[in-house]
């Protein structure tokens, strides 16, 4: 019995997600946020544990339509976003464009369904090179565009003017992936009264609550009724519609949080910005990615030293992306960085 010639044809060559767990001592790996709310999970106590979860999670959904002020039946929940980006391509298909370097999801996922990706590099200051994605789009005519604001991992928000373009001229449903939002002064929830081609993706991962998996599509009736066909029956589970609903209740607390986050991602800018043999890029996001030579190698040795980051080489030359964590987390990370760059 042969199992490898069953493989679908598209699965056959597939790397999967690297989503490794390593011990370390500082973990600023993985985009997460430094501070966690234990105290947010006491009505999880209440959840029914027989019984299925609210199909349509209306708790939770009408908590998000009152803190975003869009309609509730805009709304669509999901175990993640990475499981709204499965759904947008099982209903919607290819050819699937993005631009790169980006979140990798789009095109694992993409090629897992068998889907055709156009990946569109970007300008060398991160931004969307207008004329190739604009010649890409007329040839190719996607059915989806994914675009992540700020980007990942490049931490950079795309010209708005380049973005409204694609959303003019694009024959695509265009998601903008929000997963880094609250990190950042653009917010394109607005855009949704102009394009009925736009759909937003959010997520309480970077703001607390990765744990949960927690994601949001938030469009029109018409696009997330069709996404709506391919979600699987009670994708959120009760105990993570509970306390995700219990994070919109509590936001001011988190918000100030996030704002915490934010000066402490300006003065580790800072503090990278004057280290030696690092050049750093700005960030609207909760991750920062700086350049330095012998990266790769810099990478194990941080390790070593007990202090976990990402390793992005292979998307872009000579690159590095740590997460904000605690200014404690940070400056140990500086610390650690400083003395291997001697
Ligand atoms: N979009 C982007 C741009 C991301 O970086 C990530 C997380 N790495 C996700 C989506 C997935 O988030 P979630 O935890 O909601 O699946």
């Amino acid at each position: 019995m042969n199992i490898k010639r069953l493989i679908r044809k598209s699965v056959r060559t597939l790397e999967p997600y690297k989503a490794k767990e390593i011990v370390c001592k500082v973990k600023l790996d993985a985009n997460e946020s430094p501070y966690g709310y234990p105290s947010l999970l006491k009505e999880a106590m209440k959840v029914k544990t027989n019984r299925y979860p609210d199909p349509e999670g209306k708790a939770l959904k009408r908590e998000a339509s009152k803190r975003w002020k869009v309609p509730a039946r805009n709304i669509l929940l999901s175990n993640g976003s990475d499981e709204l980006i499965y759904y947008l391509v099982t209903a919607f298909g290819g050819p699937v464009l993005y631009p790169t370097p980006t979140f990798s999801m789009y095109g694992i996922i993409s090629n897992a369904l068998g889907e055709k990706t156009i990946p569109v590099p970007l300008t060398d200051d991160f931004d969307i090179d207008i004329k190739k994605t604009e010649a890409k789009i007329k040839r190719y005519r996607p059915h989806l565009i994914f675009l992540s604001s700020p980007n990942n991992p490049t931490g950079n928000c795309f010209s708005e003017d380049k973005l409204l373009k694609i959303l003019e001229i694009s024959p695509a449903v265009v998601v903008i992936d929000e997963a880094y939002q609250p990190f950042s002064e653009k917010n394109h929830l607005p855009l949704l009264k102009k394009y009925r081609n736009l759909a937003i993706m959010r997520t309480l991962s970077k703001i607390g609550f990765a744990s949960l998996r927690v994601g949001f599509l938030i469009s029109n009736p018409e696009i997330t009724e069709v996404v709506n066909r391919v979600r699987l029956p009670f994708n959120v589970n009760s105990l993570s519609q509970t306390v995700a609903t219990e994070v919109f209740r509590n936001y001011d607390n988190i918000e100030k949080d996030i704002e915490r986050l934010k000066r402490e991602r300006d003065r580790l800018y800072q503090r990278l910005r004057h280290l030696k043999g690092i050049e750093v890029f700005p960030s609207e996001a909760n991750f920062i990615l700086f350049r330095t030579k012998g990266a790769r190698t810099l990478h194990r040795r941080l390790l070593k030293e007990g202090v976990l980051i990402r390793d992005i080489t292979s998307q872009i030359k000579d690159c590095l992306r740590v997460t904000v964590g605690t200014e404690e987390e940070n400056e140990i990370f500086i610390a650690t960085l400083a003395k291997l760059l001697k």
